[in-house]
């Protein structure tokens, strides 16, 4: 059966786009660069902004510079020639209370469009010409009869966006005939809906976005139309959350268990509460009969390694196996360290060490008893094997390990996201962490599907993702949140360096520092110039401090064009504290953790984008001294966002206020891979400003979906749902 929406939705579809004598491009330029095909379409292409020329003045009250909608009659019209030998159309208007010009140049045909006696209503700028009074800038509307409505005058007028080949004023005039030839648009949400939240009707809605007569019109109709925008994106989500939570059978793990119980009495230090929560929802979700997809979200230095390696543990201590990846080689490298500082108390060996001392062989597929010494506390002493799989392992090392993993004498492997591109077979996996840093994709994630079964899968991420994002495009995973640093950690003081007596002081600070016996980072962006890459400018400018400004110092530097035994070797040269100076790229915005660093550098700060500014500054502030970070910005007094983002570094050190701050900049379109995902676009609501809004319309459209989960009973909705989400359909329903 027919819904309501979807017959109107056609019999507005169905009706072309009218195109009176705008010419034969017109039709080409709406279709083409607007996508703009039906009424619906047009329809749905809103207003970018409006302006107010509802309030009429007279003549006699104008001032000069005024903006005012003005209407009178045409008393007089002139033709001449300019000395430039263009036409110019001089009408002079009179509305009982006063004369006033309107100058056209080059539009001969002004002159026959304008007679005398006809009515106008005309809006524009009051300026003074030799004298008399005109109207710069004017929008210019005929009225005809008495009862006439102005489209483009005299009312909160639209300005739609418009293209080359065609004009805001064509598009006003288009939405203005179709929305007076339109029946009443049926309504596509359910009226309880509606009616709770308050809401405008959908046909006034749209019809007051478009020509409102008032500002609170406006409001309404905004307010309503952003509600449909989030509450479909919500909708969706609740849909598909359901489909997935309805269609896959996961592993029940037990959070409680002998190697959860052991990690929580060896940790070297007390949890935070946010740690101690995170584990526990963890434990949670890993211990229903449903998959998990979690993102666990937490600054730089929150702690959420051992929130990922207890997940791990608690796959293992049911019997199964965990993979831990990251984005890098180097942070691969470093969480296989922080792994085995935790897992030192236990009876955990890495794998390879095992294998070469003949203790399993590969192929064996047997836990560590053998190795292990009964423990008096404990008949049934735990233990764990882990690996790294790292591009460095190659040949036999390699073969050893993937072998392990196969048959499952490796409980635990740590390695790149190479681990699930390359097909490396696992005998059972059930957890898979997926340390994204900052990297993030909405879509990245169901590559690990099919991996074994369907493994519960935890995501990490260092960039606090917006409320509003994780609300929304994320909203079907469970979010889970560090929101608390460990005890100890430093301040750091953070200044924004523009000029040469800034940089002679930063150079001093570093040597004060080092001369304390602490150690320093600066970081290079890439430059544009042509051929300069992030890599040449950290080499030219490794050579110049040491030459030139630190030639007393040690300095060294580290690129991602580096091999990784090379990166490796350096690292722990600087880790040593044999380096003072690591002149670097990016590369050691993931995963450098040295506790007596306290300066970083940033030079051409104004490059980077504010996630990866406040990841840097990560890397410094994490041991027991006051760490400083400069940010070098050179660029342009004008160029405000740089600035901005600047400015919002030295004021917080809160990633969550970061990220909403970097939301506000740049609008959530240009933010983590929305765009390719395929999901809705949000034309009116803004994530950063409608935080108020995401929470209602997510509650309701959770609320239908909890009722009805297929919405089989709201054929609109699934009409909506099926049109919005055309193009990530597979997302939606899960296949
Ligand atoms: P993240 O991965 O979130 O950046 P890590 O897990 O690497 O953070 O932890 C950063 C540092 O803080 C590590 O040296 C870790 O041992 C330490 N740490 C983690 N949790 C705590 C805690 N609760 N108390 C003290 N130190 C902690
Ligand atoms: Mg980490």
């Amino acid at each position: 059966m027919d819904s309501p929406i979807a017959a109107v939705d056609r019999q507005i579809a169905n009706r072309r786009v009218g195109m009176r004598t705008k010419g034969p491009l017109a039709h080409e330029v709406l279709a083409g660069s607007l996508e703009i095909r039906t009424v619906r379409d047009l329809l749905h292409h809103y207003p970018r902004r409006w302006i107010d020329r509802s309030q009429v003045a007279t003549i006699h009250d104008l001032r000069v510079g005024q903006s005012a909608t003005v209407i009178a009659r045409v008393k007089r019209v002139t033709k001449r020639l300019t000395r430039r030998r263009q036409s110019m159309v001089t009408v002079t208007l009179y509305d009982g209370s006063g004369y006033l010009d309107l100058a056209f140049f080059n539009q001969p045909w002004a002159a026959s469009l304008y007679k005398e006696g006809s009515e106008l209503a005309v809006s524009g700028v009051a300026t003074l010409y030799r004298g008399r009074l005109q109207l710069a800038n004017q929008e210019v509307e005929l009225l005809r009869g008495e009862d006439a409505e102005t489209v483009h005058t005299g009312r909160i007028t639209p300005v739609h966006p418009a293209t080359e080949g065609i004009t805001t004023r064509t598009l006003r005039e288009l939405v203005f005939r179709a929305l007076s030839g339109l029946p009443r648009i049926p309504d596509p949400l359910p009226a309880a809906i509606v009616k709770a939240e308050h809401l405008t009707s959908y046909d006034e809605a749209v019809r007051k976005i478009h020509f409102p007569q008032s500002q609170e019109e406006l409001a309404a109709a905004r307010e309503r139309l952003k509600f449909d925008e989030l509450f479909t994106l919500e909708l969706g989500v609740a849909f598909r959350k359901h489909r997935v939570e309805a269609a896959e059978v996961g592993v029940e793990h037990s959070p409680e268990g002998p190697l959860v119980a052991r990690l929580l009495a060896t940790l070297p230090f007390e949890p935070t509460d946010a740690q101690r929560r995170a584990i526990r929802e963890i434990g949670e979700a890993m211990a229903r009969p449903r998959p998990m997809n979690a993102l666990l979200q937490g600054d730089v230095g929150s702690g959420k390694t051992v929130v990922a390696l207890h997940a791990a543990l608690v796959a293992i201590q049911s019997g199964h196996q965990a993979a831990i990846m990251a984005p890098t080689e180097v942070l691969a490298g470093q969480h296989f360290q922080s792994m085995a500082a935790l897992l030192g108390p236990f009876a955990a060996v890495p794998f390879l060490e095992m294998a070469k001392a003949g203790v399993v062989a590969p192929g064996q597929g047997t836990l560590l008893d053998a190795l292990s010494e009964p423990d008096p506390d404990d008949g049934d002493r735990p233990a764990v094997t882990y690996a790294l799989l790292a591009a460095a392992v190659t040949g036999k090392d390699r073969a050893r390990i993937l072998a392990g993993v196969a048959d499952g004498a490796v409980d635990l492997v740590v390695g790149t996201h190479a681990l699930v591109q390359e097909g490396v077979e696992f005998r059972d996996l059930s957890l898979a962490v997926i340390d994204e840093q900052h990297r993030f994709g909405v879509h990245q994630r169901m590559a690990l599907k099919g991996k074994g079964g369907s493994p519960d899968v935890l995501i990490m991420t260092a960039t606090p993702i917006p409320r509003t994002l994780a609300l929304t495009y994320y909203g079907d995973l469970d979010v889970v949140v560090l929101d608390e640093m460990p005890q100890g950690r430093q301040p750091i003081e953070t200044r924004i360096a523009r000029t040469a007596g800034e940089r002679r002081r930063a150079y001093e600070l570093i040597r004060a520092e080092v001369g304390a016996g602490r150690q320093a980072f600066v970081v290079c962006a890439a430059i544009d110039e042509a051929n300069r890459s992030e890599v040449k400018a950290a080499e030219a400018e490794a050579e110049r401090l040491a030459a030139e400004v630190f030639p007393d110092l040690s300095v060294d530097v580290l690129h991602g064009r580096m091999r990784p035994a090379e990166k490796e070797r350096r690292m722990q040269e600087f880790r040593s504290g044999r380096s003072h100076l690591l002149i670097s790229t990016t590369v050691i915005e993931v995963g450098v953790d040295v506790p007596n660093a306290t300066v970083m550098l940033v030079e051409n700060a104004e490059r980077f984008g504010l996630a990866q500014l406040h990841q840097l500054r990560g890397r410094i502030g994490r041991g027991e001294h006051r760490s400083f970070c400069i940010l070098f910005d050179e660029s342009k007094r004008d160029n405000l966002e740089a600035r901005a983002r600047l400015d919002a570094m030295v004021r917080t050190m809160d990633g969550f206020e970061l990220a909403d701050e970097d939301l506000r900049l740049r609008g959530e379109g240009t933010l983590f891979d929305v765009r390719q995902s395929g999901m809705p676009d949000l034309k009116l609501a803004r994530l950063a400003e409608d935080i108020d809004l995401v929470k209602r319309a997510r509650a309701r459209a959770f609320a239908v979906i909890g009722e009805d989960p297929e919405l089989e009973r709201q054929a609109t909705l699934l009409d909506e749902l099926r049109s919005r989400f055309e193009r990530s359909i597979d997302w939606l329903f899960h296949s």
